[in-house]
């Protein structure tokens, strides 16, 4: 279904299987559209920029070691998560979100691909505070999910200390990390580098690797009525 060539041109380490994969994905995202709302791209082509390309975007700018633990929170149908489990399978990798029926659908497209993920359906403000998730990732990721400030309070609770938080943004990232330095501080964050790229066919795209420097007072996350009334 997918153009597997041009999949190889923005991702030329990707080995069969992994192309296979790729493939089973688009045409399964495709499939489950028609019964539940997942994502308004279902061009093939499209898919392979906008979804799995932007996704895999990750891989050129943040060296994830092997065997390393990830968070996608709020993963939707996959991205970044799954899209860099099917690139690294060697990840362990757990997919977040807060609608049930998207994890389904994951848990589903998952067996397809013969790959293996932790599920978890959980509010990030209510998963960041329990103590299975709180501080035990290498990595937290996050694409399309709340503005920066917001989304640092979902996402650094979940990283280990020296661990990073990665976030992929579009042509606002600078406001944003504007908006946000305050709270990435009080986290116990500290901005290690932002990478801005010319994504083909998608604009502006950023990737902003936030360490993990402190540990995160027992305070954060808020529950989400807080973080809107009181922002960091
Ligand atoms: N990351 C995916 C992507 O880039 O295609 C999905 C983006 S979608 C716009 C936002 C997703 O975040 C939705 O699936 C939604 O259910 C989830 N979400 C929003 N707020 C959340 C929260 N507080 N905790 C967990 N998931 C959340």
């Amino acid at each position: 279904m997918i153009d597997k060539k041009l999949l190889l041109t923005g991702a030329p380490y990707l080995d069969d299987a992994a192309l296979d994969r790729f493939d089973t994905y688009a045409a399964e995202l495709v499939v489950w559209n028609e019964k539940i709302n997942l994502t308004a791209i279902t061009e093939p082509d499209e898919i392979v920029r906008k979804h799995f390309l932007d996704s895999l975007a990750v891989l050129d700018y943040v060296k994830l070691p092997e065997g390393a633990s990830l968070i996608d929170v709020g993963t939707g149908a996959g991205f970044p998560g799954l899209a860099l489990l099917i690139a690294r399978p060697d990840l362990k990798t757990t997919l977040l979100d807060s609608t049930e029926k998207k994890l389904k659908v994951l848990s589903d497209i998952l067996d397809k691909l013969n790959l293996s993920a932790d599920l978890v359906h959980m509010r990030a403000e209510e998963a960041g505070r329990d103590e299975r998730y709180r501080e035990q990732f290498d990595f937290a990721t996050a694409r399309a999910v709340a503005e920066l400030k917001v989304l640092s309070e979902y996402c650094l609770p979940f990283v280990r200390k020296g661990g990073f938080f990665i976030s992929m943004k579009g042509a606002e990232s600078e406001k944003e990390l504007a908006d946000a330095e305050n709270a990435i501080a009080v986290l116990g964050g500290k901005v290690s580098n932002m990478n801005r790229f010319e994504l083909d066919g998608c604009g502006e795209r950023a990737i902003i690797s936030i360490e993990k420097i402190n540990f995160t007072d027992k305070k954060y996350p808020r529950p989400a009525g807080q973080m809107k009334k009181k922002p960091l």
